[in-house]
Parts: structure tokens; C-alpha cells; sequence
């Protein structure tokens, strides 16, 4: 990106436009190099013209939810990075259960303001960082029950600004994954649950919650569950912990001593710390077990080969 670029995009944006913005502010991991440009849109309208002028001049474009399942290269990012965290932030929950939410809005929301009216189906979500955009793209799930389960369609942009619907039969889901376009950014999405009993859903919210609370390092800033766990195998936690790579650190990053799945950072952790530890892990159980695990974080930037 040029200054010629930044000026011209400049004058499309009324919202945030930062620049050389640091991406530690804006992932739950709190690592990052910088970003050329970090932009939250207003309205449909701005994001649409910066779409279209990334495409035409062929600058880098990430889209990014609350940055909770990313590693930001120590490098960090050049080209524009773009969030609907702050600015899209309507949600409609009607009588019939319906849920139309934007994609900036956080699913923890979403799931408290929806099961305070009686909506069942999304208890075991409680607890999940994340906007509704991010978890949709993610399929992000726990404990069984995936945010696809109750989703019926989703409005996106195309690389060009231009609307897309996609309904629940074109989009495939998968454990954390979904078919949605890399290159398209999720704006809206509808989701149709049903109503249930107040004091079940409490329960097995409670029973989520805490179920989270005495298994992850929560005190800690970190992205998640590192790996996928490996199809109808031992889950990726075991697998690092049965390793003997508990509590193993590198730098300012540790493998989590409370679930192996975790990579945590103590305070000053690099990415090239969480590389190196994400290195470890994965060779150490494909030696010991003949199992390779992938990740589920998204890498963002330079890395090399992992
Ligand atoms: C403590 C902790 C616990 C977690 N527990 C769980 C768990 O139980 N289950 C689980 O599934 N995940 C879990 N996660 C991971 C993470 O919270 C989810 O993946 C979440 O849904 C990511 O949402 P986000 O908005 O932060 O997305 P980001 O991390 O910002 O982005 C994730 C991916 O989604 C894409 N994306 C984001 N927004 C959009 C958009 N609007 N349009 C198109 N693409 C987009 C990004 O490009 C990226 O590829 C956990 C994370 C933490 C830190």
C-alpha cells in the first residue's frame, strides 16, 4: 500500500481508520506486528468502496471478527485488515425465535440476550469469544452443538462490494469450518431457534460456563483450542499433555499447564514463540502417536513452513 492508497481510502471512510496500528490491541492472544491499515466501516456504503478499491488495486485484504482465534505475525500485516466489531452492531431477536444479527456483534450477546428470552439451542455457546461473523465463519461449537445448527442464511459482500445471499442450503459446514468465500465478508446473518424452558437453559448454561471455567487457563490471553482435535482420535489436549509438553514454554509463551490444547501468553510472548511451541507439539505427537494434528487458529502473515 501506498500513500496515494491511503489518502484515496481516506476519503471514503467516516469510521476508524488506523494506521501502522499494532495487531496485539486487537487479538484475545495480544500479539501482533503492526498492520498498514485497520479499518471499522460504518456503514454498508463505506465498506463496499473500500472493497471495491483493494480489489481494483489489488491490495491485501483481511477481514477480522474480534481477532479471537488469529495469530498475527510479529512482522504483522501489510495491507488492509477490516472489522465490524465496533460499527455493525444490530440485533433483532423476534417473538417466533428468529435471530437476525449483524456480524460485529459479539455471539456472547447474542447467546445472553437470546436465552433471556427463552431461546433454546445456543446454551452450550455461552462462553465462546467472538462476533457473530467470526464464530459463523469459524463454525464455531462446543460441548456438541455448533452455531450452524440453528442457521438459516447470511448476507456477504464479494471482493467487487456486491451483496450476496447464501442460503442454508449453499454453504457447507464442518468442525470449524465453513464453505463461506475467503475473499467475501460476512455482514448479516439469520438464524431460526425455538423457544424452550427458562430453568433448562439456565442449567445447562451454567453447566457450560463452568464446565469452561475449571478446564481452560481463562486468566490468561490466548486464541483458543490451538489444534483441531483429530477425527475419532484421542483430542489434541490429550495427545500434548499424554507428550509429557504441559506447562512448556518458550519465551513469553507457554503450552498451558490446566489443558495442552491452550497456548498461553504470559505476558510477553512473540509469535515466533507460539511457532516454535505449535512446532513442538506437532512433532513430538506425530512421533510418539503417528497422529498429525492441524491447526484451527488462523495464521495471519509471514510465517514460513509449519
Ligand atoms: C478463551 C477462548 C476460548 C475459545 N473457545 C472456543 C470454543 O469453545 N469453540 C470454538 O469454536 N472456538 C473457541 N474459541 C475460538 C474463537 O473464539 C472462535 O473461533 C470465534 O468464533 C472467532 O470469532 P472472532 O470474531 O474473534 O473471529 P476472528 O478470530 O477475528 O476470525 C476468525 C476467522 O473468521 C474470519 N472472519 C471473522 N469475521 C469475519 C467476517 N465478518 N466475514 C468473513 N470472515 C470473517 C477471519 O478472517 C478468520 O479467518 C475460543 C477462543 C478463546 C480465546
Amino acid at each position: 500500500m501506498n500513500q496515494s492508497d491511503i489518502d484515496n481510502i481516506q476519503l471514503m471512510i467516516q469510521g476508524d481508520l488506523l494506521l501502522n496500528e499494532p495487531m496485539h490491541k486487537h487479538t484475545t492472544f495480544g500479539i501482533g506486528g503492526n498492520a498498514s491499515c485497520y479499518i471499522m466501516p460504518k456503514t454498508i456504503n463505506e465498506l463496499k468502496k473500500v472493497l471495491k478499491y483493494s480489489s481494483k488495486n489489488n491490495i491485501n485484504t483481511f477481514f477480522m471478527g474480534s481477532g479471537s482465534n488469529i495469530l498475527v505475525s510479529d512482522i504483522g500485516y501489510n495491507g488492509i485488515i477490516i472489522s465490524l466489531k465496533r460499527t455493525f452492531k444490530t440485533l433483532e431477536i423476534k417473538e417466533d425465535a428468529t435471530i437476525n444479527s449483524d456480524s460485529g456483534v459479539m455471539l456472547g450477546s447474542m447467546v445472553k440476550k437470546a436465552t433471556s428470552k427463552g431461546i433454546k439451542g445456543m446454551e452450550s455457546l455461552v462462553g465462546v469469544p467472538g462476533t457473530v461473523g467470526g464464530a459463523l465463519y469459524m463454525n464455531a461449537g462446543a460441548y456438541d452443538h455448533e452455531i450452524s445448527n440453528y442457521f438459516e442464511s447470511a448476507i456477504l459482500l464479494d471482493q467487487f462490494g456486491n451483496e450476496k445471499m447464501y442460503k442454508k442450503k449453499d454453504v457447507k459446514f464442518g468442525y470449524r469450518y465453513s464453505s463461506f468465500p475467503k475473499n467475501e465478508i460476512l455482514i448479516k446473518a439469520t438464524f431460526k431457534y425455538h423457544k424452550g424452558n427458562p430453568e433448562t437453559i439456565l442449567k445447562k448454561k451454567k453447566t457450560a460456563s463452568l464446565s469452561r471455567k475449571t478446564s481452560q487457563p481463562l486468566k490468561y490471553r490466548s486464541a483458543g483450542s490451538i489444534f483441531k482435535n483429530p477425527e475419532k482420535k484421542s483430542p489434541a489436549g490429550y495427545l500434548i499433555d499424554k507428550s509429557g509438553l504441559k506447562g512448556f514454554t518458550i519465551g513469553g509463551a507457554q503450552i498451558s499447564d490446566k489443558h495442552a490444547n491452550f497456548i498461553i501468553n504470559k505476558g510477553n510472548a512473540k509469535a515466533e514463540d507460539v511457532i516454535q511451541l505449535i512446532k513442538l507439539a506437532k512433532q513430538t505427537v506425530f512421533e510418539k502417536y503417528n497422529i498429525k494434528l492441524d491447526l484451527e487458529i488462523k495464521l495471519l502473515g509471514e510465517f514460513g513452513a509449519i
